[in-house]
């Protein structure tokens, strides 16, 4: 199991690949030179053999001083004899010279081999014929041969020293080939250490960054290549964890603070109805406070509960056709009757009809949203205007107040769990600072998106866009 793991190790393949190409390329080399070398020596031996027979066919001439005339056989001249005598004592050694008539009779023959022919196909004349043949008194031989007149003449020579040369080279090719692997596997082996150990350096340092020191950093490296982009991209990781750490750190104090706030009145409240005893309008106060509280407390709950879930992709959006014209009339005659008590107006400004794929619980609760905080951020006297509109693609809806607004530094925030740009007024219109987070949520949900324009003093505009399925404005 170990020795498997070792071996797909990234050290161990690139070890092994380095030995693998190392060992294609000498097998390459090492082939070229075997057949270069084999090929050189195969042309010298018949340019030799051609050179002999060219030498004996000068000497011998038919009907020259080399021959005797005959009527019917010719022979060689004692001359010539000796010439080639002398001739092939000199040349090394191996040669086989063969001279015969066309029919058979040996003119001359060196050495003692008997042969008659060495060659029994039909010789040319014009050119000298070249072949090898397995002989069993000579072993493989290379026969040149050339008829001349009513003569022929043939040369062989043994293959076998070019044999034994090309053997004793695949013999050192033998030797040599594991010695090259091993030195290649182990060179393989030291340089993909050596490339690989900046990464168990690296890793080593990113085994210390723990939840506790999150602001430390892997030391970025002085070369601007592939480790130095891992080292980069580990520590823009590092930077996304901490920044969302800190959010979650963050988050889980707001989320006590809010409720401390509660917990901290029911528990006076408690304390000092404990101390003394209550008349019935005190005690109808007291419960009216534990009522508000308890509301307020469950309404944060509530709020928590829907993100955490949105989080964990626990919620599921429906994905039914919605009259958005109809939904915001709705709302619209609900903000009227809402709106009465804090005297401000309320217009529809335009509901252009439009159909939107969506879970009309969820739109509803976003509208119903932006709409309460328009009421709850707008002093008395002050106008609500909503507008429905479409696009050949889209829908918007905008909700636009006369209210306090909202200063330009906090328009990037207000959609952040738990910002309020001012926290008693928030607290006290019984907010909780998570409304937008979940209208932001829903709205991306409906894979639209929501935006903001505000001006402080003179009011905000929040504008949903939603992608239209189908507008009814023609019809
Ligand atoms: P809250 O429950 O406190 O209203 P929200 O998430 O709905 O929380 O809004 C976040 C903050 O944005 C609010 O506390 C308020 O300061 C600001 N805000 C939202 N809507 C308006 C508005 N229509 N006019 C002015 N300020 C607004």
């Amino acid at each position: 199991m170990a020795l498997s793991k070792k071996i797909r190790s990234v050290r161990f393949v690139l070890a092994f690949w380095y030995s693998l190409i190392v060992l294609i390329a000498f097998t390459l080399f090492g082939g070229s030179v075997y057949l270069y070398l084999q090929h050189q020596l195969d042309k010298e031996l018949e340019q030799n053999l051609v050179e002999e027979v060219d030498w004996i066919y000068r000497l011998i001439q038919v009907n020259s001083e080399g021959m005797i005339p005959s009527d019917v056989v010719p022979s060689l001249s004692q001359d010539a004899e000796q010439r080639i005598i002398e001739h092939f004592n000199t040349a090394p050694q191996n040669y086989i010279v063969l001279l015969t008539s066309t029919e058979g009779t040996i003119l001359y023959k060196s050495g003692t081999n008997g042969q008659q022919f060495l060659l029994e196909t039909n010789i040319p004349s014009d050119k000298t014929l070249l072949q090898s043949l397995q002989n069993s008194a000579n072993g493989s031989l290379r026969v040149a041969a050339r008829r001349v007149g009513p003569l022929i003449i043939q040369v062989a020579y043994s293959e076998d020293p070019t044999h034994s040369v090309m053997s004793h080279l695949l013999a050192i090719f033998g030797v040599i080939v594991p010695v090259v692997l091993f030195v290649a596997f182990s060179a393989g082996w030291l340089m993909s250490g050596m490339i690989l150990r900046p990464i168990s350096t690296i890793s080593t340092m990113a085994n210390r960054i723990t939840a506790q020191n999150l602001s430390e950093r892997i030391p970025a490296r002085d070369v601007d290549d592939e480790l130095g982009t891992l080292i980069h991209t580990m520590n823009g990781m590092i930077a996304r964890l901490q920044a969302s750490f800190e959010e979650m750190k963050q988050f889980s104090m707001n989320v006590a603070h809010e409720l401390k706030t509660p917990l901290t009145i029911l528990k006076g409240e408690s304390e000092l109805a404990l101390n003394k005893s209550l008349a019935p309008q005190e005690a109808e106060d007291l419960a009216t406070t534990y009522l508000e509280e308890t509301v307020r407390m469950s309404r944060i709950v509530d709020d928590l509960l829907t993100l955490a879930k949105a989080d964990a992709g626990q919620l599921t959006i429906a994905h039914d056709e919605i009259r958005i014209d109809e939904l915001i009339q709705e709302l619209y005659e609900d903000t009227v009757i809402l709106s009465l008590k804090k005297n401000i107006a309320v217009e529809l400004t335009g509901n252009q009809s439009a159909t939107v794929l969506g879970d009309r619980s969820r739109l509803r609760q976003l509208f119903r949203a932006l709409i309460m905080n328009a009421v709850h951020y707008t002093e008395p006297g002050g106008t609500i205007r909503i507008a429905c509109s479409c696009t050949t693609s889209t829908v918007a809806v905008a909700i636009q107040d006369t209210g306090i607004g909202i200063p330009e530094e906090s328009l990037p925030k207000i959609f952040q769990r738990f910002y309020r740009v001012d926290q008693a007024r928030s607290r006290v219109s019984g907010g909780s600072g998570l409304g937008l987070s979940i209208a932001k949520w829903i709205v991306e949900s409906h894979n639209g998106a929501i935006a903001v324009q505000s001006s402080v003093g003179k009011g905000s505009t929040f504008t949903v866009t939603l992608p239209l399925l189908r507008s009814h404005s023609s019809k």
